[in-house]
């Protein structure tokens, strides 16, 4: 599947606090609905008598998905003023965790709902936890269905101190918390007047304000090599550049090597398509200065903007193998073009369908758990965390011939472990 443009926001939450409701609402009030889908729900509800649902608006979209798609979360694009998002809608966490990790879905902030009258529940903690293992950082809490406790200042506040005293304890700190009514459109995208007390803006405005990622293109430059090619007397590097630019006359650094030359030239089939600088998203192929015997698996950076160079990193994966990932076992690891022997050191907390925390000694990861995993490499490798860059911060674990692992590296600084 195409992925669509704009800032990416999941939406989670503990189900029927009313995801699908404050996204309804989002879409209607920014006109963002497909044609003729407002007066289909309105005429569902009439026919069977039932209340009119912001949430049945989503169907429509999931309709238009699902044309032979992979993906199994829905992404809804709608427009502001201000920009572009993309609202992914997942049908549950493993959903979540799974496309997120993956790459099908790359979700940089989330609304995380709660039902005000409900409270914090246990799928509410459990999407916390999974917000601070995929490391994201924008965060705002929406305490929904305000109207069932007559917009109540102190039921709001109640809730923020429950939830905010959870997700401290993760790491998580939610940039806001935002009380509304999804099915009233109170503080969706106007100011609620039913609840003068709350000075913060309204979703829409408050989404408005968050900074999104710089463009792959304005990131530090990230050229993993591919293949050299001898042709004539000359080495051609060639690969794709998966973020940054390069250009002509610029110093490099081959990692995780350190050697640093200068890009001599930029290849081209004729002189229509010569040219001195190639950005994110080209394939390409250069000569440098020094020859240094490049190869595949190696990341041409720039000096002073080099990936995280180290043998150990402390990431979150996905598990999808025939048999359990256990310690020390050797697997291969696949990161942008590097290929390198890989063993877990410590499993540091699981997710599985049943528990929100890990169980005092975990020392193997089962089919479909997401778990916290610290891994050390055969020889240094160069990467970075997934919130900085997709391509060069994900990778796949593979046992045997298969791929039973996909994860993204979370830190990547050397991890103090006693030495075996
Ligand atoms: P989801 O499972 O989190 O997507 O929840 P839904 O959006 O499907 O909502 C679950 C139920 O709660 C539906 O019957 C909604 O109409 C209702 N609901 C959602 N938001 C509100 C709200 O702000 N106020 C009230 N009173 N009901 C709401």
């Amino acid at each position: 599947a195409q992925e669509k443009d704009g800032l990416k926001i999941v939406v989670v939450g503990h189900v029927d606090h009313g995801k699908s409701t404050v996204i309804g609402r989002l879409l209607y009030d920014t006109n963002s609905l497909p044609e003729g889908a407002v007066d289909k729900v309105k005429r569902i509800a009439k026919e069977t008598g039932k209340p009119f649902e912001y949430a049945y608006l989503l169907d429509a979209f999931e309709e238009e998905q699902k044309q032979g798609i992979t993906i199994d979360t829905t992404q809804i694009q709608f427009f502001t003023k201000q920009r572009e998002y993309v609202i992914i809608d997942a049908p549950g966490h493993k959903e979540f965790l799974k496309n997120m990790i993956s790459g099908a879905a790359n979700a940089e902030a989330a609304l995380l709902v709660i039902d005000a009258k409900q409270g914090v529940q246990e799928q509410s903690k459990r999407h916390g936890y999974m917000l601070s293992l995929l490391g994201i950082k924008k965060v705002y809490v929406v305490i929904n269905k305000m109207d069932l406790v007559d917009y109540s200042e102190s039921v709001f506040h109640s809730v923020v101190a429950e939830m905010k005293e959870f997700l401290s304890g993760l790491g998580v700190y939610p940039l806001k918390y935002i009380p509304v009514s999804g099915f009233f459109g109170e503080n969706i995208s106007q100011q609620s007047d039913k609840m003068p007390w709350f000075k913060g803006e309204p979703i829409l405005a408050a989404i408005d304000l968050l900074e999104p990622a710089a463009g792959i293109g304005n990131k530090p430059l990230r050229f993993p090599i591919q293949d050299v090619y001898k042709f004539d007397d000359r080495r051609i590097i060639a690969g794709r550049i998966e973020a940054g630019t390069l250009t002509v006359g610029d110093e490099i650094i081959i990692c995780p090597g350190g050697k640093k030359t200068t890009v001599q030239s930029i290849e081209h089939w004729s002189e229509r398509d010569k040219k001195q600088t190639v950005s994110a998203g080209e394939s390409t192929g250069i000569t440098v200065k020094d020859e240094f015997f490049n190869k595949r698996g190696e990341i041409i950076t720039r000096v002073g903007s080099e990936p995280i160079i180290s043998n150990r990193f402390r990431a979150s994966i996905f598990w999808m193998g025939k048999t359990d990932l256990v310690l020390h076992k050797k697997y291969k690891l696949k990161l942008a073009t590097q290929e390198v022997e890989c063993e877990a050191e410590q499993i540091v907390r699981v997710i599985d369908a049943t528990q929100l925390h890990a169980t005092e000694v975990v020392d193997k990861i089962v089919l479909n758990d997401v778990a916290e995993v610290i891994f050390k490499t055969k020889e240094p490798i160069a990467f970075d965390v997934f919130q900085q860059n997709h391509v060069t911060g994900r990778f796949v674990v593979v046992d045997g011939y298969d791929v039973a692992g996909g994860g993204i590296v979370i830190a990547g600084e050397k991890i103090a472990i006693a030495e075996k």
